[in-house]
Formats: structure tokens, sequence, C-alpha cells
């Protein structure tokens, strides 16, 4: 109804100029424009992603969006300030680089602000509002599509800097679903542009669970999923830069699919010297690979078969042995 879309409007009205406001100050800082610059974005990835500053004081933006005329409530409820217990009006983000989100018609619905040291919570974000929903949105997308997705590809990172990072550098089918787990709304976004996503998410643990849930939430959506694995514990933005773009696109062209992934994760760590360790790992493998149709059974198990010297018979054996076991203690 109207009355709602009026309310939404205002909404992305306001978290605009806070976004214009965030720009001008960084302008002005020079700690934040060096913190841009040591991290290699540069003045026309600033402009394009609208990247800005809070100051280091408690009022700046709540006084400059009073005097363009919004009332404490509209700024509170934007998520742009906060009341404290005893009454007290202040800026939610202050002495941080900005970071506008973007809906994917572009319109700016909430940010995220990083701190310029180590200091914690390393990011903040915009709570849930009326347009600010995680869940709904991914980061980067506007840019994505608006690039036309000639790739018909997207590739999936989990933060700001990652997908900044790759789309300064000429990837810009990147998108970020910053830090929370993939949702199925994200993937039905998604599904507007592409069939195919390549999950680039960090290198550390949290990466390797949110991995494994993306590709089960995108496999049900019907996307063709791949998994590109960022070597030496990187994540996306810290490998492109140090190896740059090529390199990047290589792994790119070694991303793998859900099975291999789940292979490669099985072998880790694996002495295929040991005698129990073989064990393990055929127990492992028989888990993957049980669910299979017979020809990718095939394929799987001759290629584990020359890499490790088990003999295929014995790992189809485990496969059946497996079966009969579940079937027996169904009944
Ligand atoms: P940077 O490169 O700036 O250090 P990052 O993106 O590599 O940051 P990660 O720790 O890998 O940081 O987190 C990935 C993403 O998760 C972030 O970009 C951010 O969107 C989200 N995130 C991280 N820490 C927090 C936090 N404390 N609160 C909310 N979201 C967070
Ligand atoms: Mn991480
Ligand atoms: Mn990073
Ligand atoms: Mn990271």
């Amino acid at each position: 109804n109207n009355k709602y879309h009026e309310r939404k409007d205002a909404m992305y009205k306001i978290n605009t100029d806070a976004a214009r406001f965030f720009f001008a100050n960084l302008r002005n800082n020079t700690e934040a424009k060096e913190y841009f610059m040591r991290r290699g974005i540069n003045q026309s990835t600033i402009n394009r992603f609208g990247l800005g500053f809070s100051k280091n004081d408690w009022k700046t933006l709540l006084i400059h969006l009073r005097k363009k005329g919004y009332n404490d409530k509209a700024i509170i409820d934007a998520g742009l300030a906060i009341k404290s217990e005893k009454g007290t009006v202040y800026d939610r983000f202050r002495n941080r680089v900005m970071f506008p989100v973007f809906d994917y018609k572009g319109k700016v619905i909430g940010f995220g602000g990083r701190v310029l040291d180590d200091s914690k919570p390393k990011y903040l974000n915009s709570p849930e509002t009326l347009v600010f929903n995680k869940g709904t949105n991914l980061y980067g997308l506007n840019f994505a599509v608006k690039n036309g997705m000639a790739e018909r590809y997207f590739i999936m990172v989990e933060g700001y800097m990652d997908c900044i990072s790759l789309h300064q550098y000429g990837i810009t089918n990147a998108v970020a679903s910053l830090g929370t787990a993939l949702t199925e709304n994200q993937a039905k976004l998604m599904k507007r542009y592409a069939d195919k996503v390549i999950i680039s998410y960090d290198a550390d643990l949290a990466g390797q669970k949110a991995t494994l849930r993306g590709l089960d939430i995108l496999r049900k959506s019907g996307f063709d999923v791949r998994v590109l694995t960022v070597p030496q514990g990187k994540d996306p933005d810290e490998f492109i830069r140090s190896n740059g773009r090529e390199a990047f696109l290589k792994l790119i062209d070694n991303a793998v699919s859900l099975i291999d992934y789940k292979l490669g994760k099985a072998k880790k760590g694996i002495d295929f010297h040991n005698n129990e360790m073989i064990i393990r790992y055929g127990e492992r493998v028989t888990e993957i690979l049980a669910d299979l149709n017979p020809v990718e059974k095939d394929v799987y198990i001759k290629k584990i078969s020359e890499e490790t010297g088990l003999r295929e018979q014995s790992i189809y054996d485990m496969i059946s042995d497996k079966i009969t076991r579940n079937t027996e203690s169904i009944e």
C-alpha cells in the first residue's frame, strides 16, 4: 500500500543523504584516505562503490541530518543513530570507513563500517530496518547486473573488500553474502541473472562451513555450483592483490564440483602409507559417493583408485556394505 511505500522511499532517501555525507567526509580525512590506499583501493573504485568515512565524533551525522530536516525518530529508525537509555541520541557509526550497501537496483539500504585498526568489532552493520534485510540482498549485485552479467555466472565471496577488490580487477560478477550464511532468497535473487555460481569463501574454518551450507542451498535452487579454493589460507582480496588478476582467473578455471570439493576435503591429512588412515579415508569416501548415480560412481571411483592405489572393487564393496548396513538399521 501507499503508506508503506512512502515510508520505504523516505528510508532510501535518508540513507542516500548519509552516504553522501560519509563520502564527503572521506575527501577531508587523510587517515581514512590512506587506509583505502594502503589496501589498494583506487579513487575510481571509491567513487563507484560510494566509499566513505564516519568521523571520530558523537553527533556529526545526526546534526547534518537534522539540518536537512529529518527528525530523530527517522534517523534512529534508519539505523543511523542510537538512543541511549538516558535518552541521548548519537551516531551509530563513528571513526570507521564506510561501505554503503545497495540493493539490486542501486538504492542505498544500509551500511557497513570498518575500523581502521585491529579494534573490535571489526565491522559494524546497519541493523535490520524496513529496507535493510541482509538475507534478501547481496552486496555488489547492482554492479554485477549493470555489467550485463556477460559471464552468466556469479562469484560469491564473503566480505565487502573481497567483492570490491575483484571488481577493481575487472572481475565484475562478484557478489558478497557479507559473512552471513547464504539464504534461499539470495539464491532466488541470483537466479534471475545466472544459473551458475562459483563459491569463493575464505579458506578458514568458518569459510569452509559456510561453503558447504551455501553449496546445498544453491544446489536446491537449481544452480550449477562450483567451489574455488583460495590457496595459502587467504581470502580473495588478499589473493588477487598479491597474485594479480590472471592468477585469480586460473583459480576460477580450476574451481571444482561439489563432489570433488568434498573428496578433496576427505583426503586432507590422510597418510596413504598408514592402514588405519586408509580405512578412515575409505569410510569418508563411501559416505560421499553413496548417493551418486552408477555412472558418476564409476567416474569417481576410477579417479580415487588412481590417486590412492585403493582397488576399485574395494571401494565398490565398501559402498554396497554401507548400503546394506543402512537398510538393516532401517528394518
Ligand atoms: P577485512 O579484509 O577488511 O579485514 P574481511 O571481509 O576479510 O575484512 P572477515 O573476517 O573475513 O573480514 O569477514 C567477512 C565478512 O563478514 C565481512 O566483510 C563482514 O561483512 C562480515 N563481518 C566480519 N566481522 C563482522 C562483525 N564483527 N560483525 C558483523 N559482520 C562482520
Ligand atoms: Mn573469514
Ligand atoms: Mn579480508
Ligand atoms: Mn576475509
